[in-house]
């Protein structure tokens, strides 16, 4: 038995390459990634990959290992020059992301030493860092010492949470979900809407409060809806408000909104996730004041914090409530227990065994300091309004209202023939084009180009080339 195992260690041993090797794969990865970071000027925003294009190449796996130089080269070719570009300042649609070096280095560091930092008990230092994360998350917010959270993976997963934090406190129980409702508007982002259908509450009431006409929550119409609903016994379970909307940026008053769910004893959510990084800045703090008055909040630094993906944060008012709400012990945890001088992720949320997520966040926050974070996202609102400003000067375009943040909307208002057919036709031309990335939306039926302005490499000859190519397309489309 012996020879054996000396055996199949000697096979296995591939899976530890010498200290050279190590340093032979770490050379050709950094030189594919400087490379990649070097030739970003000349990279597209968006390469459209379509039916027309066939089907992807693949390299299957096999039993006997491959040159690391053909796998890159598979990246190159096949993930790195198709579809969006989201390390690109080009990026203006969706939610722009971000990808600062330093995270990147951060997630080197954690994937190599596989600090646990799912418990206490198991990296003292990694759960700190963690915490110290949160901890600086939750005094951007304005939140008190009872505060703590989670770093999420993302946005979706903290909205969850929150939710999930909201109906335990509530006290409802399954057998009343018929007589539970969630507050919000048409414009709360969908995965709210799946949210709702994880945490089983389908059979809830959904109300969509009527908006005023900047997409912003009427905070009478709420207090409307819910004397309603409590003249008539149903159960006020949460209301989700928005503050800044994936579709138009809309911040939802929130001190009001406050107000009235502390009346009626409703849970508040501010699903931050887009908009929260603002409060970095002065206007930001202005249109999201009142903010700290929320029971929970989402944010994703892998926003406006310019982290790569897979960074959410699900933030609370009163961690204790998160606890009750989240831990849940094991027979063979039971050794994890003797160390818990600060709060564990895995009795916060519903991962145990997790990624050292705070590493990708807190090197850059130390590397660079906070005030180049701050200066990024005063330019981005800065830039938004210029652009605002700018494209009303284009003949025939129509803008959407006022930018709150860093999205905005218009169209081009052809003299003759359909708007919402010619908005179509511009989109795909932008998109044919690629070298920046604009997305579109439908408003009650009409078809508008959005532009989101949040990558941290977006700067103002990004804005001007983006004026000077939609102003190319729509002479070209005439
Ligand atoms: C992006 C976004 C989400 C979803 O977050 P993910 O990180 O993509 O899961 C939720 N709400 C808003 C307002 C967002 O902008």
């Amino acid at each position: 038995m012996k020879k054996q195992i000396k055996a199949l260690e000697q096979k296995a041993q591939k899976l530890e390459p010498s200290l050279e090797e190590c340093r032979e794969l770490s050379r050709q990865t950094l030189d594919y990634t400087t490379n990649f970071v070097e030739s970003l000027d000349e990279q597209k925003a968006y390469s459209l990959f379509s039916d027309k294009d066939g089907s992807l190449e693949h390299i299957p796996f096999s039993e006997e290992p491959r040159e690391l130089d053909e796998l890159l080269n598979y990246l190159r070719t096949q993930v790195d020059a198709r579809g969006l570009n989201p390390a690109s300042g080009g990026h203006l649609g969706y939610i722009p992301g971000g990808g600062l070096y330093p995270s990147a280095l951060g997630d080197f560091i954690a994937a190599i030493t596989n600090r646990y930092a799912g418990v206490f008990f198991s990296s003292p230092g990694a759960v700190h860092i963690e915490n110290q994360c949160i901890r600086w998350l939750c005094d951007l917010i304005g939140y008190g010492p009872e505060a703590g959270g989670n770093l999420t993976s993302g946005g979706s997963l903290a909205n969850l949470i929150g939710l999930v934090n909201a109906r335990d406190d509530s006290g409802i129980t399954a057998a009343d979900f018929d007589k539970a409702v969630i507050y919000t508007t048409r414009q709360v982002h969908h995965c709210v809407i799946k949210a709702i259908k994880f945490a089983g509450l389908t059979d809830a009431h959904i109300r969509l409060i009527d908006m005023d006409e900047r997409f912003r929550m009427q905070p009478a119409e709420l207090e409307k809806a819910l004397q309603h609903d409590t003249d008539n016994e149903l159960q006020p379970l949460a209301i989700f408000a928005s503050a800044g909307t994936t579709d138009v940026g809309a911040v939802d008053p929130l001190d009001d909104i406050a107000g009235i769910a502390r009346q009626f004893n409703a849970w508040l959510h501010v699903d931050a996730a887009y908009g929260g990084a603002f409060l970095l800045t002065d206007h930001g703090k202005q249109k999201m004041k009142g903010i700290h008055q929320a029971d929970s909040i989402t944010i994703d630094p892998h926003k406006g914090f310019f982290l790569p993906y897979g960074s959410g944060a699900l933030l609370v008012k009163d961690e204790e409530k998160l606890f009750q709400s989240q831990h849940m012990s094991a027979n063979y945890l039971q050794d994890t227990e003797k160390a818990t001088v600060e709060p564990s992720p895995a009795d916060l949320s519903p991962e145990l065994s997790k990624h050292f997520r705070g590493l990708r966040m807190w090197l850059p926050l130390q590397l660079f300091g906070i005030t180049p974070f701050r200066a990024a996202l005063e330019e981005k609102l800065l830039l938004t309004r210029y652009f605002y400003e700018e494209v009303q000067s284009i003949p025939g375009i129509e803008v959407g209202p006022e930018p709150e943040l860093s999205v905005l909307f218009f169209r081009y208002v052809p003299e003759n023939g359909v708007a919402n057919e010619f908005n179509r036709r511009l989109m795909d031309a932008l998109h044919a084009d690629g070298r920046v990335f604009l997305s579109s939306t439908n408003i009650e039926g009409t078809f508008y180009i959005r532009l989101a302005v949040l990558h941290f490499r977006t700067h103002l000859e990004t804005i001007n080339q983006t004026l000077e190519i939609l102003k190319t397309k729509i002479r070209e489309l005439k």
